[in-house]
């Protein structure tokens, strides 16, 4: 069955350690999941991800840009190891939220570096996602036809980060706005769960991936949900290099999650690759 992983990153490290990511990372040790941190570092080789893929039957990962501490990567990044690698990466861009240019940057991101999609992380870019100052990039996005991700729960920060800004009922303001923008949420919700199957219930221009911890993806995804949220809402995702239950990221054992589901066979292709690939549709 052909599967797309909607949801990986590669980070650039260096950068990372560079501009103050230490202070994240330290932090980082502290929590049981991410104590083998030095682990999760030396995995994060394109190498790595693509061995991974291939191991798992995945054909595609989406790969995601990101300005802003610890998981630093650049538009410029991506769209180079999209162009290294064809048919195996689609790269989405992201932008620094407090730059006056970012609807600028944006477009060049997608006209001239070709990125497909825009992925924001509003507790680690320090912002409000229903915070009008930021509609000038959501208008963009729309008009640039391009989808937008965002982060939503929980995230492993402690107090560097705010929740209220991970909520995902503030998508619903946005969602109302945007009619025409088709919105991602993340990690079914990570461990806000309800509230985000209620966004994406309740607006047909949202979406959410499973990037979550398998025992989430057994206990949350049933075929009763999936028909109510609507079976062309969730598409797959493992946010490689993450680990996730203690352990080291295998994509591998996210696909044998969603394959072990007690759901139908179609359910499943829409999942792995149907329900993006209609999303991502008609796109320039
Ligand atoms: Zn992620």
């Amino acid at each position: 069955m052909k599967i797309i992983n909607t949801h990986a990153h590669l980070i650039e490290i260096e950068k990372v350690l560079q501009d103050g990511g230490q202070k994240y990372l330290s932090f980082l040790r502290d929590i049981p999941t991410f104590s083998a941190v030095e682990q999760v570092t030396a995995m994060l080789s394109v190498e790595n991800l693509l061995q991974q893929m291939d191991e798992a039957g995945v054909e595609k990962s989406v790969l995601f840009a990101m300005y802003s501490p610890i998981l630093f990567a650049s538009n410029e990044f991506v769209a180079g190891i999209c162009n290294q690698f064809p048919g195996r990466f689609t790269g989405f861009a992201s932008v620094d939220i407090k730059n006056r240019e970012a609807p600028d940057i944006l477009e060049d991101a997608v006209k001239k570096l070709g990125l497909k999609g825009l992925k924001l992380h509003p507790p680690l870019q320090d912002f409000h996602p229903n915070d009008k100052a930021v509609w000038p990039i959501y208008e963009k996005a729309r008009d640039l036809n391009i989808p937008v991700v965002f982060h939503v729960g929980t995230t492993p920060f402690g107090n560097l980060v705010k929740l209220s800004q991970a909520n995902p009922v503030l998508l619903d303001e946005v969602a109302n706005d945007f009619p025409d923008l088709t919105i991602i949420l993340t990690h079914l919700g990570t461990l806000w769960h309800n509230e985000s199957f209620m966004v994406t219930e309740k607006h047909t221009n949202v979406y959410i991936d499973t990037a979550a911890y398998p025992y989430e993806i057994k206990e949350l995804l049933n075929e009763n949900l999936i028909r109510r949220v609507g079976e062309n809402k969730f598409i797959f995702g493992t946010d490689f290099p993450m680990p996730y239950e203690g352990k080291m990221h295998r994509i591998g054992d996210f696909v044998d999650c969603i394959k072990a589901l007690d759901i139908s066979g179609e359910l499943k292709e829409m999942i792995f690759y149907v329900n993006f690939e209609n999303l991502m549709k008609s796109r320039t």
